[in-house]
């Protein structure tokens, strides 16, 4: 369909001709100091689009705002908040007050102090990244992981790649490329960000063989389904969902007597992957890497940034044989782990070493397990620095609402939070929201009750002040 002829009234054609050109305005540009260290690309980009924008507003297609001020000073005002934000990172740090601990639109994990450390010594030097020290010749990537994964999990051989998706892909692409893998309809999982197993089994070559139903799978499902072109038999963790009730399926245990049986080797996708038995500290049970690998798993994959704490990796451990050929397989080069992200790793890694440091170093660890005393105790911190704004539009109300680990890890786990309700009279919660998102450094959070809600859990420990300071400069502009 054509757009109906646009029928411009006399206040609109007199506006238009009010627009100022282009060139005019990096003309008033140059006399300004603001835009002395500006790119030209930059400063031409935000000059067009504020002029567009102008241009859109009188013709009523963007905004209801035609009497915009087109004066020199307003139009220069509009171009330098325009170039602020394009000389801005794209990829900045936000403040997280979602309450998800491992939220993937956020970036996942927060590395440790000494994770980062790690990677600040490596990343601008050389490093003996594929360099053996000792003998002085080629060395191996993965030296710097290799005995730390197998010192914590117990496995013979462990191997890292990209993330968990690869791990899974390479793993199934070793080991089962042109043969039967058996699964049970209930592990045929789908993580989100398009990871399906069904469709990772079919882009490794492997062919998927579906067993049992969907609540329920039994050994004999698995037993009945070996035939010689078996390759091997595979666990999924179902990581996002849970299925209750009238359910049955087969312990890793079991499955690995299954395969010993028929000489098939077992994999497990643990998705999450910990070392640490939350059970211990009051949370709900996750299996962890290391009771997989003591029930005889050949191989277990699991990421790096979820329930470890790390960064985006995908970490495979297990029998030697197994993880050797996983390595040798020439998609590796492809799927190959970056020393940034190595050193984060081996930095991680190492906490664990002793587990009460982990939890206290690691902060997905750390806010995982953070009592809820104290976060009470930032919510009480951040509800009085904004109680001295002594602003009677701000209004705060505390409440208890849960948090979420996220991150596909522990979905029916309700972490009980403590939250603060924030309203400001005459703006919407929409409004709010959105001029905390849009504030430097962003505040990410959600509306519930036509209040933005700050949950406090996900709230690092100097960021009350920030968001403070957030709400400040939005009172004294609104
Ligand atoms: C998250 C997850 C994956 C994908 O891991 P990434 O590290 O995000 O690539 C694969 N399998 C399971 C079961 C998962 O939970």
């Amino acid at each position: 369909m054509k757009p109906a002829p646009v029928t411009l009234n006399d206040r609109q054609k007199e506006r238009l001709r009010e627009l100022p050109a282009v060139d005019h305005v990096l003309d008033l540009a140059k006399a300004d100091p603001a835009f002395e260290l500006i790119p030209a690309s930059v400063l031409v980009g935000a000059a067009r689009s504020v002029i567009a924008e102008a241009r859109g507003r009188i013709l009523n297609e963007a905004g209801p705002d035609p009497e915009a001020d087109l004066t020199d000073a307003a139009i220069l005002a509009r171009v330098k908040e325009g170039v602020r934000r394009a000389m801005q990172p794209n990829l900045r740090r936000v403040v997280n007050a979602t309450g998800v601990v491992i939220h993937t639109n956020l970036g996942r994990s927060l590395l440790a102090a000494e994770a980062v450390e790690h990677l600040l010594a490596v990343a601008g030097r050389y490093s003996n990244l594929e360099y053996d020290l000792q003998a002085g010749r080629r060395g191996s990537r993965y030296a710097a992981v290799r005995n730390l994964l197998c010192e914590i999990t117990g496995a013979e051989d462990a191997m890292v790649v990209n993330n968990n998706a690869g791990a899974v892909l390479i793993s199934l692409e070793t080991l089962a490329r042109g043969r039967k893998v058996i699964v049970s309809r209930g592990d045929l999982v789908e993580i989100g960000g398009s990871f399906r197993i069904p469709d990772v089994m079919t882009k490794s070559g492997a062919l998927l063989k579906e067993v049992g139903t969907t609540n329920r799978t039994h050994l004999r499902d698995y037993e009945e389904a070996i035939d010689a072109e078996t390759a091997l038999l595979l666990k999924v963790h179902w990581s996002n969902y849970s299925i209750i009730g009238f359910t049955a399926q087969v312990p890793l245990k079991e499955l690995v007597a299954l395969g010993a049986r028929h000489g098939l080797p077992v994999m497990e996708d643990l998705g999450s992957g910990t070392f640490v038995d939350f059970s211990r500290y009051g949370l709900l049970k996750e299996p962890t890497v290391q009771a997989s690998v003591a029930s005889g798993a050949d191989v277990v994959t699991f990421s790096g940034d979820k329930l470890l704490g790390g960064p985006q990796a995908g970490i495979i451990v297990g029998r030697r044989s197994m993880v050797e050929s996983i390595r040798k397989n020439p998609i590796n080069r492809a799927l190959r782990i970056d020393k940034l992200t190595l050193a984060a790793l081996e930095g991680t890694l190492r906490l664990y070493r002793d587990e009460a440091r982990a939890v206290r170093a690691i902060p997905t660890l750390r806010m995982l397990s953070e009592p809820e005393e104290a976060i009470a105790a930032r919510a009480a911190e951040l509800a009085e620095r904004l109680a001295a704004l002594a602003d009677s539009r701000l209004t705060i109300e505390a409440a208890r609402l849960p948090s979420k680990a996220g991150g596909g890890s522990l979905p029916l786990l309700e972490l009980p939070s403590r939250c603060l309700k924030l309203r400001i009279t005459g703006l919407s919660a929409n409004a709010l929201e959105l001029a905390l998102r849009r504030n430097d450094p962003p505040i990410i959070g959600r509306i519930e009750d036509e209040a933005f809600v700050v949950d406090l859990r996900t709230v690092q420990e100097e960021e009350p002040a920030v968001i403070a300071a957030a709400l400040a400069s939005l009172l004294s502009t609104t």
